[in-house]
């Protein structure tokens, strides 16, 4: 009898005891039966196709060993760093975190991959879970450039064949996971918020879907797996400056032509920039407040005085009363407060996608079947604006 498997690893490098590899189809290939080959279809190496129970069943004659069969170790999960202002971002932190949980589901390495003019992470990024961090360091990647990043991290994902790969759901890695995906001719689920790994060692991607009113769960069945991941979904890991690790560093050959843009100068931004994702308190300000006038009188005092962010709903930021940076919710920010408060939000599905996982919810609103009180830590049913009224002068 023969097995048609699909094989990851490179036509060359198959070795399965003494079974003999047949014919290579499209990363398909068959073999003959034998108890390694059994053994590692039952461990999850390899995949097969068709009713393999009777191959299961039987009890082949041992042909070889059991070392012979490449296992996944070098499968890595990896997570792309983005730093800024000489700084590990947020994201990547989180990302560290949830994929150091991957790996160890799967009993694999976690990796990071780095590209910077000069490398000051690497040590850090090892402190936060990584096992091993991949550098392509070059004076060229001072500032980001779609182009020479895809490149770099295309040559890099093939050279060293990771499993999965993540990215934040930022600016830069919403450019740039699509571009990569589309080179490596492989799958890429955007704006993940949940990220597991199946019975069958696959990742399991959970993102909102159909407006927010269905978490859409999605496999890849090309390799790698990647994903973006939302911004303040994870959670980092406590630093351990001792944690081991090792450094890789990958040479690509990038020279000023694969940077198809040019920074000439660097603006600050006239706004404020709104941190919500990393704020440790919220005050959020919803339709329940009225009008504009109550939101800038009540809301923006009640911040300052706890040292808060500002944050809103749709409602708020659809008429006008604040600016859409301010947006908590599915087509809004993500965020993980220790504290927020809600301050005349219904609490739909929408909103609450974006703040639920938020260390303690304190809710105001006048009706008490209100959907926020269903995640909200302490609900107070009252007239919003004037139980903030009173709220300030207490604690003015
Ligand atoms: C695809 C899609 C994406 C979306 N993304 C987001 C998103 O990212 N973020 C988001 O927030 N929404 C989002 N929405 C919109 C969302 O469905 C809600 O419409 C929105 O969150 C409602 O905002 P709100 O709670 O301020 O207003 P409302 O739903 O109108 O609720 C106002 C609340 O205030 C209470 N209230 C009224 N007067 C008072 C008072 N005087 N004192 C106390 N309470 C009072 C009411 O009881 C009510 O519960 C999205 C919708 C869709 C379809």
């Amino acid at each position: 009898m023969r097995v048609k498997l699909s094989i990851n690893y490179p036509f060359a490098e198959l070795n399965i005891g003494n079974a003999s590899v047949i014919k290579r189809e499209s990363g398909w290939v068959e073999a003959e039966e034998t108890k390694e080959l059994i053994e590692a279809i039952k461990d999850g190496y390899i995949e097969h196709e068709g009713n393999i129970d009777s191959i299961l069943d039987s009890n082949p004659e041992d042909k070889g060993s059991k070392e012979n069969i490449k296992k996944k170790e070098g499968k890595e999960v990896w997570i792309f760093i983005e730093t800024s202002k000489n700084a590990i971002s947020r994201v990547s932190l989180e990302l560290l975190g949830r994929g150091r949980e991957l790996a160890d589901k799967l009993g694999v390495k976690l990796a990071a991959i780095l590209l910077t003019d000069k490398d000051n992470y690497s040590k850090d990024i090892i402190s936060y879970g990584a096992d091993r961090v991949y550098v392509i360091e070059d004076m060229l990647l001072e500032n980001y450039d779609t182009a020479a990043y895809a490149k770099a991290i295309t040559y890099a994902i093939n050279k060293y064949n990771p499993d999965i790969v993540l990215y934040g759901a930022t600016h830069i890695g919403r450019d740039l996971a699509p571009r990569v995906a589309r080179r490596l001719d492989t799958g890429l689920t955007a704006d993940c918020t949940g990220l597991d790994i199946t019975d069958k060692c696959e990742l399991l991607q959970t993102r909102p879907a159909f407006g927010g009113n269905l978490m859409a769960q999605i496999l890849c069945k090309k390799r790698p797996q990647m994903s973006t991941v939302r911004p303040g979904v994870m959670h980092i890991l406590p630093q351990d400056s001792k944690r081991k690790g090792e450094i890789v560093r990958v040479d690509v050959n990038l020279s000023a032509k694969d940077f198809k843009t040019k920074i000439k100068e660097k603006l600050k931004s006239a706004k404020k920039v709104v941190n919500l994702e990393e704020a440790e308190i919220i005050v959020s300000g919803g339709r329940g407040l009225g009008t504009k006038e109550n939101f800038d009188k009540l809301i923006p005092a009640l911040a300052l005085l706890l040292g808060a962010e500002i944050g809103a709903s749709r409602a708020a930021v659809d008429s006008g009363w604040v600016d859409k940076t301010h947006q908590v919710g599915q087509t809004g920010k993500t965020v993980r407060p220790k504290v927020y408060i809600a301050c005349g939000i219904s609490g739909a599905i929408q909103h609450r996608a974006g703040m639920q996982s938020s260390d303690l919810i304190i809710a105001i609103n006048k009706d008490p079947t209100a959907e926020i009180f269903k995640v909200a830590d302490y609900g107070f049913v009252a007239d919003v604006n004037d139980f903030v009224e009173s709220l300030l002068n207490e604690l003015k």
